[in-house]
């Protein structure tokens, strides 16, 4: 045996050592992430007091308050400058008749018919420690579809309540983990955006016209939206749709792929990546406003069902354990993403 080949076997338990300790602090604060936290969050958010989380309505502002407030709770860093101080909030205007709305942007003209409605996205920010430069963005869309022209109130639990809820409980871990001394290296940024419904508004709002983190900066965009039901493609609930991972960064690809084994071990479905596939999903969520800068992203997806944009997305109908686990995986893929070594390769 070559000294070369005995260092490198007494380096061994030394670095198996140090992995164990960073994976069990993962461990610790995924505990976190649990199904009566996500419960107490989404049954408020898909309560009928939110009238369906319609862009530009009460029921939205109400929603936008409520996520304000757990990032304060959790002690996020406001960023969006508003005068002298600085906002949870990023205000953006739309152009609305009836249903249908679009972007207003600062010098634009109200179109004849329209009229104007605030909407905003609510971004909560944690601090990197070596590395804070480097941002990665978690996101979900908190706004739904309103009321319908029967009164019927689209409570929207799983579109996208799930991936709302979920990134307050992804927030949390991190923000534990800060407290105890084991920040992320990279920073954090946690937006909820609004618009989806509308058209990816909120999302393109931030990308297109006000990037509150320089998008250089961003090393990747995760982005849940509808997490919490099965489809009838899948006999087990155990499966999750992954959608975008490969199309910018392999190495992003074989992390989240790399942390499902060690976790989670989820069936991940790649049906609806395939470029040919008709549903056209990556062009679909927010994340793809990241994309289209060359930000490598990862839709995470568990696929349509029978109450898809209906008024029976309720929470009765959400499947927490498997809504949990997704959860904790996401979590586990950011938590590699921002204390890895060195910035995701893009290739
Ligand atoms: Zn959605």
């Amino acid at each position: 045996m070559s000294f070369k080949k005995i260092r490198t076997v007494l380096l061994l338990p030394l670095l198996s050592i140090n992995s164990l300790i960073a994976q069990d602090l993962s461990v610790k604060y995924a505990e976190t992430i649990t199904q009566d936290d996500l419960k107490m969050h989404l049954s408020y958010i898909a309560s009928d007091e939110l009238e369906g989380r319609e862009t530009g309505k009460r029921g939205q502002y109400l929603a936008a308050l409520y996520l304000a407030d757990q990032f304060e709770k959790l002690g996020l860093t406001k960023i969006v400058p508003l005068g002298k101080y600085h906002s949870y909030f990023q205000w953006f205007n739309v152009a609305a008749k009836g249903k249908r709305q679009t972007l207003l942007a600062k010098d634009q003209t109200l179109p004849d018919g329209f009229e104007e409605l605030a909407s905003m996205n609510v971004l909560g920010f944690l601090e990197g420690t070596t590395k804070k430069e480097e941002v990665i963005v978690i996101t979900a869309h908190y706004d739904h579809l309103g009321i319908g022209s029967k009164g019927e109130i689209h409570n929207g639990a799983d579109d996208d309540g799930s991936g709302t809820s979920a990134v307050l409980e992804i927030a949390e871990a991190f923000s534990k983990a800060k407290q105890d001394g084991h920040g992320p290296e990279r920073s954090i940024l946690f937006m909820l955006v609004a618009g989806e419904e509308k058209g990816l508004l909120g999302s393109k709002y931030f990308a297109d016209h006000d990037p509150v983190i320089p998008l250089h900066k961003i090393v990747c965009n995760l982005n849940i939206d509808m997490i919490g039901r099965k489809d009838e493609h899948h006999e087990s609930d155990e499966y999750i749709y992954i959608i975008g991972s490969d199309k910018i960064s392999s190495e992003l690809h074989r992390i989240n792929e790399a942390e499902n084994i060690k976790h989670t071990d989820f069936l991940l479905d790649y049906t609806y990546n395939d470029e040919k596939d008709p549903n056209r999903f990556y062009y679909r969520s927010d994340h793809y406003n990241f994309a289209k800068n060359g930000i490598p992203v990862i839709f995470y997806f568990s696929g349509v069902h029978e109450d898809y944009h209906k008024p029976g997305d309720d929470i009765d109908k959400i499947l927490f354990s498997k809504y949990s686990k997704i959860t904790k995986h996401i979590f586990y893929t950011a938590w590699t993403i921002v204390n890895k070594t060195d910035r995701l390769i893009i290739d």
